[in-house]
């Protein structure tokens, strides 16, 4: 057993995880030139509100197209860029683009914009954020940002210092994917966020009534409500699921049953023709039935 577990461990070691690195290596240096190449894009996917069915605000998301391999997935390649020191600069791209995409929809909509945890670190994300808004005219209430439970991990002076700043600015704040890391309340009393969005990994889940996934996504429901935060629940794909999360009393909605996300020009298109009905400011009115 020692010797066929050697081997395999030996094949693995020569194999797949060489392969591995190799490929890591390689993409870490397409991604290098992939800015500059245009080979990156932003896509925006709508966040609704559920009580009104308006549109409020949409999600940026980065997509990049390789010249030979198509189109490779954020969740692989921000990990690469946070590695290889590329997210700052592919970050403030982000920021930039999203600003100026926002800035000239009719309707007032929000941009969310994802940030990961070492952009947050960067002592020059403010500067950043202050110049994205003032070089696209976007006021800064419309411009939020999304961070993960990841921001905690190196919990510091610093991390409060941040979130003081970006607040001072006027940016919103939005705790996402919530419930999937390293969770700990502690961090709701102070961090002053606007939203938690509710993880796709719950929202699955929610099939039937009295799921356990809807109990637990109604105890962050009032737990957001009890802060005065807002709710997004990610990744709506039915309609059966959309109406067991209405009935949980979620504020917002995003997912593929609305829409996936969709280049800049789709979403001028959806708002002057009048597709979508937008309501930027998105209060919790009960629609009247
Ligand atoms: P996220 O911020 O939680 O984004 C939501 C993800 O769920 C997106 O995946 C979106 O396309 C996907 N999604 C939306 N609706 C549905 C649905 O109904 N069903 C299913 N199955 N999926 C749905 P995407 O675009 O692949 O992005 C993955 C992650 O990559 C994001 O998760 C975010 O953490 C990260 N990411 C994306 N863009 C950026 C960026 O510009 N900067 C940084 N730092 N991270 C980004
Ligand atoms: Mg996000
Ligand atoms: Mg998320
Ligand atoms: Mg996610």
């Amino acid at each position: 057993a020692a010797k066929a577990g050697g081997r395999g461990r030996y094949r693995f070691f020569s194999g797949d995880l060489l392969q591995a690195a190799t490929d890591r290596r390689l993409l870490e240096d397409d991604l290098r030139d992939a800015l500059a190449r245009g080979e990156l894009d932003l896509l925006y996917q709508p966040i609704v509100n559920c009580r009104t069915d308006c549109v409020t605000g949409v999600e940026a998301l980065l997509r990049w197209t390789h010249p030979v391999r198509g189109p490779i997935s954020p969740a692989l390649f921000i990990p690469i860029a946070e590695e290889a020191n590329l997210v700052q600069q592919i970050g403030e791209w982000v920021i930039r683009r999203a600003c100026e995409d926002a800035a000239r929809w009719p309707g007032a909509l929000r941009v969310a914009v994802n940030v990961s945890p070492t952009q947050f670190t960067n002592e020059a994300l403010p500067k950043i954020v202050i110049s994205a808004l003032a070089n696209s005219g976007l006021p800064a209430g419309r411009l939020e940002l999304e961070l993960t439970e990841g921001v905690f991990l190196s919990e510091s002076p610093d991390t409060d210092r941040m979130f003081g700043m970006l607040k001072d600015i006027g940016v919103r704040l939005a705790l996402d994917d919530f419930g999937t890391g390293y969770s700990s309340l502690g961090y709701l009393k102070t961090a002053p966020f606007d939203k938690i969005k509710i993880d796709q990994s719950f929202v699955r889940g929610v099939t039937v009534p009295g799921s356990r996934n809807g109990a637990i996504i109604a105890a962050i429901v009032a737990l957001a409500e009890a802060l005065d935060m807002e709710t997004t629940a990610e990744g709506i794909e039915a309609f059966d699921q959309l109406d067991l999360i209405r009935g949980l009393r979620v504020s917002h909605v995003q997912g593929w049953i609305y829409s996936k996300a969709v280049g800049r020009d789709v979403i001028m298109q959806k708002l002057e023709t009048g597709d979508w009905s937008i309501n930027p400011a998105g209060p919790a009115r009960q629609r009247s039935e």
